[in-house]
């Protein structure tokens, strides 16, 4: 079976860890902490970077940091990870689910202007499997307006617009470094800044609020959001191979593109950026859900994992259906094919015959 998704790691992993095992600091304090932070800092241009557990508890620290709560509303796009939404939900905030752009999938700068109320305090752009959203109109909106924006980066470490790197345009962006993600500590996350006194609020809250003073004097409630050093360590050596794994999925992407050429099957966008490519994306226009879930059985079947495009966070049952035909067309048009670090050319081009095979058996 060709996996969707998988892990690079190697020796410089294991190093480092064995290092921080025998180390003895395995908790949350540790040399590894400070270094992947610090690197993960130069990687996006910002001038600070906090690591967290993972990406989601970063999107809500986030929101906290940003005082953002209860009667606030929070613009995010239909076609994402859940965690986006629930990251603001979990803030006691509302969010208000608009549509995406057809050619980049990401959230359309239209849609946010129409959804601004009074009540309106922040926009999640996400930069959806690599492509970064339209980050020079949102910020100009967010502007007018007086809006805090959080990039939801967890997908794309790397990707730039006019050479600046995403995580850099917002008051914050957030990354993750789930399994699947570009580079990985297991699970973890960082929250990237260029705003010094956010990135105090967010050390502070991300460990209970303690007082720098006084030891365990605690003047609000906070969290427990740190990452350890052993994940830190991972980090690290992945970090330090991040130039090479993005070129080696821009590469699989091309491989992709050159086999699947003159199929009618479109792959990821590229609309004025330049993104990374977190998951190789095909759409077919013509699917509806249930022979685009047909595709993903008969390739499975022949021996090639594939995942289906998210579900449009509204039309999940926590939330409320909205209007928004771009995203849910998308999401049952679009799946994404095996792309990791280390595939080979007959990998992808087994990829490609069994979509090809699975189109013409469903479409008959
Ligand atoms: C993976 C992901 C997250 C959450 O990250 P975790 O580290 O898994 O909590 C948030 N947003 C998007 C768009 C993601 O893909």
């Amino acid at each position: 079976m060709i996996p969707i998704s998988k892990p690079k790691l190697s020796d410089l992993e294991l190093k480092n860890i064995t290092d921080a095992v025998k180390s003895g600091w395995v908790s949350s304090l540790g040399r590894y902490i400070d270094a992947f932070e610090h690197k993960f800092a130069e990687f996006c241009g910002t001038k600070y970077a906090i690591s967290v557990c993972n990406g989601t508890v970063g999107l809500h620290l986030a929101l906290k940091v940003l005082g953002i709560g209860d009667g606030d509303e929070v613009i995010v796009p239909d076609l994402t990870f859940v965690a986006t939404a629930n990251a603001v939900r979990m803030a006691q905030a509302k969010p208000v689910i608009v549509d995406v752009c057809r050619d980049s999938y990401c959230i359309s700068p239209f849609a946010i202007t129409k959804a601004i109320t009074p009540k309106t305090r922040a926009i999640i752009p996400v930069h959806l499997y690599g492509h970064p959203a339209n980050m020079p109109e949102i910020m100009e909106i967010a502007h007018t307006h007086g809006l805090h924006v959080i990039e939801d980066a967890a997908e794309a470490h790397g990707a730039s617009i006019g050479g600046i790197r995403v995580g850099a345009f917002g008051d914050c962006g957030v990354f993750s470094f789930y399994g699947n993600k570009i580079i990985t500590t297991g699970e973890g996350g960082m929250i990237t800044t260029n705003d010094h006194a956010l990135y105090e609020r967010a050390k502070l809250l991300r460990d209970h609020a303690m007082s720098k003073s006084i030891r365990y004097w605690h003047t609000e409630v906070g969290y427990n959001y740190r990452m350890t050093n052993l994940q830190a360590a991972i980090g690290v050596a992945q970090l330090e191979q991040v130039d090479d794994f993005l070129m080696h999925r821009k590469n699989i992407l091309d491989l992709y593109k050159d086999k699947l050429e003159g199929s009618g099957i479109e792959c990821n966008p590229i609309v004025s950026a330049a993104p990374v490519v977190w998951m190789v994306c095909a759409i077919v226009d013509s699917l509806d859900r249930v022979r685009r879930d047909a595709v993903i059985g008969h390739m499975r079947a022949s021996g090639v994992d594939t995942r289906p495009f998210f579900f449009p966070i509204s039309m999940l049952p926590m939330y409320k259906p909205e209007n928004n035909p771009i995203a849910y067309k998308l999401s049952e048009s679009g799946i994404n094919l095996p792309t990791f670090v280390g595939m080979t050319e007959d990998q992808v081009t087994k990829s490609c015959s069994a979509l090809l095979a699975a189109l013409e058996k469903v479409q008959g």
